[in-house]
């Protein structure tokens, strides 16, 4: 009887489609949050997120609300990130709810994160209730929206509720929606503990917190649990929901969802997706969909101030217990000094990483540009793993180079399936099959080497298909390619930190392009600097840096001491993020010319 009176959703939605902005109207509207603590988008909140509006971090509240039946729900709302890198979170996420409010901007109609997200909501079996939002906006459109719903993902959008999370109308009606459309959670209450994992966080005082949803049995503090892929046991010290802010409780039961520690000292140990059972008494199977997810990702992290070394060694080792994708060793490298080689999932999280370094640690950072890692077969047989190009050793000493490659699913329109295939040619994709899931929807395969996924592959998909194409993609195994290493050089030296990988048919336009762009992106010194792009001993392409005659400032004569001193300013921020590279100062844009090259 319990369990009736449970709701266990999450909000789908395109970013800016008003997801924060809904969950914030019901969380007012069933005073959950008291009015003057509401802050705007209260489920946001890392600073970051709030800064890129973009969900990095899940969150799950719990609501109470009196139905116009007479009774009293439970509602637990579950944010999810809503972006490529973390759709293994979100899936997770959307494994722990029965339904899923898919928000539609009126004004914008059905975009590809809606159609990627419902996806993975359908996949996960979830009823879907269609939500119109922005109705208030005088471009609004809902008919033509719910139209797109139909047509482009297949839902019946005759019902769909309209809101404007803005003035706060329709939310009533969607909260009676919620009630009747999502149905209860089923767990059964007699049998085993059996939990999903579909957050962790890590605080201070309490260690890891476990965002929980109970499938099966109930757990309580001071049950010894079993963390199913990891065998790992822990005896529960404390359960509880957020609403947003953490409440204790007895225990938590069969459909609820919750958080729960244990005094767990690593995110690394309980990782998202994985399944908590009872240590005395185990569930027979885990939960299925746990994947463990490896960073695809590499960059070098180096501090501009030498001596910041430990600093941000401390700083990495933060975060990595919180973010459990996060990994770095150490790495020298002759241009840079001393510094980490880090992993992450995807050029996203890279940024956030990156970001959250310079601001939460305060510290200043030159990163090397990512790329993917690479198996060199030695001639002896032996493999070497190369996360960092400029390890690949000469050709001549290894029998071939392989490169990772994805299965990349793409659901497209049917109009668009042109573009995408085109698209995927251009990018050394292998075709595989087309399939039509219905009327509109094709799902188009290819095998696609994960170096041209990584850089600008989504953003491409995105303006070839107007937005309505979807991206998901795993690593299917290494294959050896003709690949190059190309080394740069500054006057004659080689600069580690700058050789990136090519494939040989481009090694050539890429090498020209690398230097040209480094020309620009060198500041002249008191010398000249020579750039070269180089195979082995083969020199490929170069360009020349004049040295400069002035000061910079000399030339703005008298005038205007303001611009004078913003000049200064801006040359002295600039300073900081510069590295001496033999005498040659570098900025940090230099480290990342790969990344503007296509
Ligand atoms: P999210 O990225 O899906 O979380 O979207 P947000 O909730 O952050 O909303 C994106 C932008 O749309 C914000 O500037 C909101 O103020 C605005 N917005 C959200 N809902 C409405 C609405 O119903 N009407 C109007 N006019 N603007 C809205
Ligand atoms: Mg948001």
């Amino acid at each position: 009887d319990y369990q009736k009176h449970i709701r266990n959703f999450s909000i789908v939605a395109h970013i800016d489609h008003g997801k924060s902005t809904i969950a914030d109207r019901i969380l007012e509207l069933t005073d959950t949050v008291a009015q003057r603590q509401l802050k705007s988008q209260m489920l946001d909140d890392m600073p970051l997120e709030r800064q890129r509006g973009i969900t990095i971090k899940l969150n799950s509240v719990e609501v109470k609300y009196h139905a116009k039946d007479g009774e009293d729900y439970i509602f637990h709302l579950i944010d999810t990130p809503g972006h490529v890198d973390f759709s293994y979170e979100v899936s997770r996420s959307l494994a722990a709810c029965e339904g899923a409010l898919l928000v539609v901007d009126a004004s914008q109609g059905v975009q590809a994160q809606t159609l990627a997200n419902t996806y993975l909501a359908i996949d996960d079996d979830l009823e879907i209730l269609p939500v119109i939002n922005k109705i208030d906006l005088p471009s609004a459109d809902p008919e033509n929206a719910k139209m797109e719903i139909e047509e482009m993902l297949g839902l019946d959008a005759s019902d769909a509720v309209e809101v404007s999370g803005k003035t706060g109308l329709g939310i009533p009606e969607l909260l009676e929606r919620i009630v009747t459309d999502v149905p209860a959670p089923q767990g059964d209450l007699e049998a085993p503990l059996k939990a999903l994992i579909f957050d962790s966080k890590y605080d201070d005082y309490r260690g890891v917190v476990l965002a929980v949803r109970i499938e099966d049995g109930m757990v309580k503090p001071g049950d010894e649990i079993e963390i199913m892929n990891t065998h790992k046991k822990y005896e529960v010290t404390e359960v509880g929901v957020s609403n947003p802010h953490p409440v204790k409780k007895d225990m938590l039961v069969a459909g609820d969802v919750g958080y729960l520690t244990a005094n767990i000292k690593s995110v690394r140990e309980t990782r998202v997706g994985d399944t908590i059972t009872s240590a005395q008494n185990p569930t027979e199977e885990a939960l299925p969909g746990y994947r463990q997810i490896p960073p695809m990702v590499f960059s070098g992290m180096y501090p501009v101030d030498n001596s910041k070394y430990d600093d941000l060694k401390e700083a990495l080792e933060k975060l990595q217990l919180n973010d459990a994708a996060l990994e770095f060793e150490p790495e020298t490298s002759t241009a840079l000094g001393f510094g980490f080689r880090c992993g992450f999932l995807g050029l996203l999280h890279m940024d956030v990483v990156q970001e959250r370094l310079e601001q939460e640690f305060d510290l200043d950072l030159i990163m090397t540009a990512p790329s993917t890692d690479y198996h060199a077969i030695m001639n002896d047989g032996t493999t070497k793993v190369i996360d960092n190009p400029s390890d690949l050793p000469d050709v001549g000493e290894y029998k071939e180079v392989q490169e990772p490659y994805v299965k990349a699913e793409i659901m497209v329109p049917n109009d668009f399936v042109g573009p995408v295939m085109e698209l995927c040619q251009r990018k050394r994709g292998e075709f595989q099959t087309m399939d039509y899931l219905d009327k509109y929807r094709v799902n188009v395969i290819y095998h696609i080497p994960l170096a041209e996924i990584i850089f600008d592959f989504f953003d491409d998909l995105k303006s070839s298909t107007k937005g309505y194409a979807s991206l998901d993609y795993e690593i299917i195994g290494y294959r050896a390619t003709d690949l190059v290493k190309i080394d740069v050089l500054l006057n004659k030296e080689p600069i580690d930190a700058l050789s990136f990988i090519s494939h040989r048919s481009d090694a050539q336009a890429r090498a020209r392009q690398m230097t040209s762009l480094l020309k620009k992106l060198i500041p002249r010194q008191n010398f000249e600097v020579d750039i070269q792009g180089a195979i082995g001993a083969k020199i490929i392409s170069r360009a020349t840096i004049k040295p400069y005659r002035k000061d910079v400032t000399a030339r703005i004569h008298t005038g205007d001491p303001d611009r004078r001193a913003k000049l200064l300013d801006k040359q002295k921020r600039g300073k900081k993020r510069m590295k001496a590279v033999g005498k040659v100062e570098v900025p940090q844009d230099a480290f990342m010319a790969v990344l503007k090259m296509n």
